[in-house]
């Protein structure tokens, strides 16, 4: 997969990729990470990327002729994506569909905003979530990293990712590593007793009731064995 990035701080994008999982996708050739400087785009000499807005107001626009002409530079630009707190708000669902992009390339605003007819040009507009930062970038990081390790070959243990919250419409279980007792805090008993199948009926309990009790709106949407709805009426009555 091919993933470009426009911004005008492309070093935050360079460092963070030489890390962690990013760093080993890049290695392995699953993907490969370009992150342009919008500022190399511009054609005056303070390589200007932002300008005061039509009608007043506060703050600096990001140009839209420097977006352009990077956008252009690409050859397969593919899914295009604007970063914006005005977007859809980015899903584990959403990640799964653009990981199966060839190619997706990512605006990261700054100032203001951008010029409006930015708009013009790109296929989606995604939020990282109801709060504003000064920057795209790392929501950009953000977008990067959730799409990334859902490329098969990417995460060696595919389960572990296959299990991780929001990928069955429920929470994750609860996890614990060795000691099997700290400080008086034991780990359950069940998950001492190497009978695998009891296990997997404990982690998926305790994955339904973490969501009961932290994200019971999820329940709505995620698919539920018969077995599972008696547990969680079970529980919804007060027993454990
Ligand atoms: N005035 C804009 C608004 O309220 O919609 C916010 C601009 S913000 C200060 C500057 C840039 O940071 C945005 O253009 C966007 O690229 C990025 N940004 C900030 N918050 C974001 C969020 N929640 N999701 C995605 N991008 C965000």
């Amino acid at each position: 997969m091919d993933i470009y990035v426009l911004s005008i701080f492309p070093e935050f994008i360079q460092e963070y990729i030489k890390i962690g999982v990013i760093r080993k996708a890049v290695e392995k050739g699953l993907v490969k990470i370009t992150s342009l400087n919008l500022r190399d785009f511009t054609k005056d000499k303070h390589r200007t990327t932002d300008d005061y807005p039509y009608g007043g107001g506060g703050g600096m626009i990001m140009k839209v002729e420097p977006v352009w002409n990077a956008l252009k530079s690409i050859k397969k630009r593919g899914l295009t994506i604007l970063l914006t707190p005005q977007g859809k708000l980015l899903s584990q669902k959403k990640l799964h569909t653009f990981s199966e992009s060839d190619s997706i390339t990512i605006i990261a605003g700054r100032y203001k905003g951008v010029d409006e007819r930015i708009r013009t040009f790109i296929d989606e507009e995604i939020s990282i979530g109801d709060y504003v930062l000064s920057g795209g970038e790392l929501p950009a990081l953000i977008l990067i990293e959730g799409i990334v390790r859902l490329i098969p070959g990417v995460v060696g243990n595919y389960e572990s990712v296959n299990t991780d919250s929001f990928e069955n419409g429920i929470l994750d279980a609860p996890y614990y590593t060795r000691p099997a007792e700290f400080m008086g805090l034991k780990v359950p008993e069940i998950l001492l007793s190497g009978n695998h199948q009891k296990i997997k009926e404990w982690k998926r309990q305790k994955s339904l009731k973490k969501t009961l009790e932290k994200r019971p709106k999820l329940l709505k949407n995620a698919e539920l064995t018969e077995k599972d709805k008696k547990y969680l009426e079970k529980i919804e009555k007060g027993d454990k």
